[in-house]
């Protein structure tokens, strides 16, 4: 065993898990903890003085938390990793790690759409300012790249959009001019992307979404290559992130269950995203996993599967029929967030969180997520939402 390493699901059941420290326990036990006691003097002064991660304080976590934290990282690929209360709070934190007075930094347009809000309300009042590009623009970042440019925010694909980004062709451009690059690593999950294989230096996972799996839990994480560690855990810890002990349980227990998970959740998104795409009422279907979409070539250089989550553009309609389309929907919930066992289906306005790439499309922007239901239950909800759009005209 020792000789040949681990496979990806093999990796699943035991990242993070140390059963020797907790009693044999196979979880690791949630622990709540704020103050930390030391027998010594000694004690505390090597406790103090230890680098990487000790329990110190809860604030600066727990066995538990630690113990997601080893998981996700592993998963990564990265060299140490950190966890935040949400995905958002993960992206400010890696944001503001390499953040000063007068930075420049280069965000891509399809960008989660509260990111974009971070960089134009704080940031852009501590001096950050930023540029925004077309996601497709490839080794062409290095047009845009300044002296002040300090780093390279990239989600691939877009979680409205879906375009897929060539993320080592950026890296190529970013790191020859010594800037990093950020990746919003979200929709492929740790499993269908390996960020640090593709010339990443950090890599964010809202996990919140897939890891955790159950839309209960709110999470974030941040993996890091060696040189990025030390900027993301001094501004981490001086942000005073903390991640509550029951969540990081079910952070690292949503883990084990993630390859099977995910390996439906891309069955059940290419099937469900094939049939809309014969529909005579859907004008475009934006899933990189689909033979045609524009990303289909970069997806398959880069990837290993697809997550249930992509988009749709209809064809022109009143809000008459998309409410007849939604409202009678009994197997799709429609709401915020995604990567539960559930489906979605959610409207979407890309072209009011867009400044360089115009989203101009007379039809709604409709973003599905496939669950684990049975696909032909979900088609034929479906189907009858169809029929309701038809009549509602
Ligand atoms: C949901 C989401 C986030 C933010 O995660 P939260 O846990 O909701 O804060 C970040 N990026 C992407 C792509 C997301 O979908």
């Amino acid at each position: 065993m020792k000789d040949s390493p681990m496979k990806e699901d093999t990796k699943i059941v035991r990242a993070g898990r140390h059963p020797e420290r907790f009693e044999g326990a196979v979880n690791p036990p949630v622990f709540h903890a704020s103050t930390i006691l030391r027998p010594t003097l000694d004690a505390m002064d090597a406790a103090m003085s230890a680098k990487g991660k000790v329990t110190l304080y809860g604030r600066r976590g727990t066995p538990t938390q630690f113990a997601f934290e080893e998981a996700v990282t592993e998963l990564e690929g990265g060299f140490t990793g950190f966890s935040y209360p949400s995905g958002l709070a993960a992206i400010a934190a890696a944001m503001i790690a390499f953040a000063e007075q007068g930075a420049h930094f280069l965000v891509t347009d399809s960008v989660y759409a509260p990111a974009r809000r971070l960089c134009e309300t704080l940031l852009k009042r501590f001096g950050v300012t930023t540029t925004y590009y077309d996601p497709l623009i490839g080794a062409g970042i290095e047009r845009l790249i300044q002296p002040n440019t300090r780093l390279v925010f990239t989600e691939s694909p877009g979680s409205l959009t879906f375009e897929v980004q060539d993320i080592p062709a950026i890296a190529a451009a970013a790191h020859a001019r010594g800037v990093k690059v950020l990746m919003d690593n979200t929709w492929a999950s740790p499993l269908f992307f390996k960020p640090f294989e593709h010339g990443v230096d950090v890599s964010i996972q809202a996990a919140t979404k897939y890891i955790v799996g159950h839309s209960d839990a709110m999470l974030g994480t941040v993996t890091t290559t060696e040189a990025c560690a030390d900027a993301v855990q001094m501004a981490t810890q001086v942000l005073g992130y903390h991640t509550a002990p029951d969540d990081a349980y079910l952070g690292q227990r949503g883990i084990r269950t993630l390859g099977v998970r995910l390996r439906q959740h891309h069955i059940n998104g290419i099937a469900l995203a094939t049939w809309l795409k014969n529909r005579p009422e859907v004008k475009k279907v934006m899933h990189p996993a689909l033979p045609g979409d524009p990303g289909h070539a970069l997806w398959k250089r880069d990837f290993t599967g697809a997550s249930g989550l992509f988009g749709t553009v209809f064809e022109a309609g009143t809000r008459k029929q998309l409410a007849a389309f939604v409202d009678g929907l009994v197997l799709f919930g429609m709401g915020a967030s995604w990567g539960g066992y559930e489906s979605l289906c959610l409207p979407s306005h890309p072209e009011k969180v867009r400044s360089v790439t115009p989203w101009d499309h007379p039809g709604p922007t409709i973003r599905f997520h496939a669950g684990l239901e049975d696909i032909g239950d979900l088609i034929a909800d479906l189907d009858a939402a169809f029929a309701r759009w038809n009549a509602a005209k």
